[in-house]
């Protein structure tokens, strides 16, 4: 207790909502209600995160310009379409610490994993394997194992993956470095989640690339829980690629269009093999119509399609918050909530449950992952029902994020007192 900041009763979250510059940001959010007319205490922005008041808006003008306009909307909309992917640029790559040259909005992520695995894994003889987490999101397991199904080769000897040391939840740094170090020479491509999605564990993405690049390895990252929650400098740590979806820590609401990062280097690499459509050709000579692909440099160059405008429009609203909002302040204020979080939760120490997140604030982001006895899904079934939303992992984690754009002090207080008395 000595050297905590923290305080146990109830006071002292209400004096840190007093006080939390970013406290008026909640407003700006549709919080979900209980049946009685409450606000929920909404602690799943990992999942998917809440609608800003004024998504609305931004769908509502291309539904009028859509209406008005017709297909003169490409390029006389108040927001021309055409060019609409633009209006995400800055904003995203001041997000992912890039270039704007490497980041472009399109597609979803699982669909954006598949086309980078299209240029960037390549497999030789000698160089085949994929690593990724064990227990990655289903999803990552079954892109990669298709790609490398697709290479002709077998997952059981061209998959690797990493593995907590026995009796532990998380990886240490030090053991997957050591692992490139060892299997580098045949490893093909490293793909890794910037944050897990069940243990909330950050991984150190500069560490991890350099250890791949010293080997020969091409290196990529899923940001699904890393984007709008971690801060991150992709641009200087130097992977090859990432990918993220929008709908979680960025609020686009549900199955939002993705991020995309191809690093600076590759903008110009014709070369790399790519499943190309007409969006990623040259603008000057795309409406020619010709029979061969020119693509554009950059990560827009891997663009299919004309992106799906109501489906991205919302974004624009939390990207608006985002940048007003700023990234450091929202940083210190999620360390800060998710450090009062844990704090509570171990007040006192219950046998009942343990925190299987890292507890060093550069290892985790808003998210707490809580190990429970197995009738814990109950449990959270019967909190959900109170209006206390986080969510269950089979077969035994409950995931909970205090998000620091709309997630307060007496949130975590009210959260923990309610799942303390639900566990008695
Ligand atoms: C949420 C999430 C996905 C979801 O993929 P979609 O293509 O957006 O449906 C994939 N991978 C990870 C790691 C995720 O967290």
């Amino acid at each position: 207790m000595t050297n905590t900041p923290f305080q146990a009763g109830e006071d002292f979250a209400a004096a840190m909502d007093a006080r939390d510059p970013l406290a008026h940001f909640r407003e700006r959010f549709c919080l979900p209600k209980t049946k009685t007319g409450d606000d929920c205490i909404y602690l799943c922005g990992h999942s998917l995160g809440l609608q800003p008041k004024t998504a609305s808006s931004y769908l509502e003008q291309e539904l009028r310009d859509w209406a008005q306009l017709g297909v003169e909307g490409h390029f006389h909309a108040k927001d021309p379409w055409i060019p609409y992917h633009r209006l995400f640029t800055q904003q995203t790559a001041a997000l992912v610490g890039a270039q704007p040259v490497e980041v472009v909005v399109m597609n979803s992520l699982t669909v954006n994993l598949h086309l980078m695995m299209a240029s960037f894994y390549r497999p030789t003889t000698e160089r085949h394997k994929i690593l990724v987490e064990r227990g990655a999101f289903p999803s990552d397991q079954y892109a990669v194992k298709s790609q490398i199904r697709f290479h002709g080769l077998d997952p059981a000897s061209s998959l690797l993956e990493l593995t907590p040391r026995e009796g532990e939840s998380c990886m240490r740094d030090e053991d997957i470095e050591s692992l490139i170090d060892r299997e580098g020479d045949s490893i093909a491509l490293i793909l890794l989640g910037g944050v897990n999605y069940a243990t909330g564990q950050a991984f150190d993405m500069a560490g991890i690339t350099k250890a791949g690049q010293r080997k020969g390895c091409v290196v990529g990252f899923d940001l699904a829980h890393a984007a709008g929650n971690i801060p991150l400098r992709l641009h200087d740590w130097g992977p090859d690629f990432a990918a993220w979806c929008s709908y979680k820590y960025l609020n686009g609401g549900p199955g939002c269009v993705a991020g995309c990062f191809i690093h600076q280097r590759h903008a110009r690499a014709w070369e790399l093999p790519r499943f190309a459509g007409w969006w990623g050709h040259d603008e000057q000579t795309r409406f020619q119509m010709g029979p061969d692909f020119h693509p554009i440099s950059g990560a827009e160059g891997w663009q299919l399609s004309n992106l799906p405008i109501l489906a991205v429009a919302a974004l624009r609203a939390s990207m608006e918050i985002f940048s007003e909002a700023g990234l450091e302040p929202l940083r210190a204020k999620s360390v800060t909530l998710t450090g009062y979080m844990e704090f509570l939760l171990g007040q006192p120490a219950s046998p009942k449950f343990s925190i299987i997140t890292p507890r060093e604030q550069e290892r985790r982001g808003a998210q707490l992952s809580i190990r429970l006895p197995r009738e814990g899904h109950k449990l959270c079934n019967r909190l959900a029902a109170e209006g206390i939303i986080g969510d269950w992992r089979e077969p035994d984690t409950f995931r909970v994020a205090a998000v620091p754009l709309y997630n307060s002090y007496q949130d975590v207080y009210r959260f923990v007192r309610r799942f303390s008395a639900a566990l008695e």
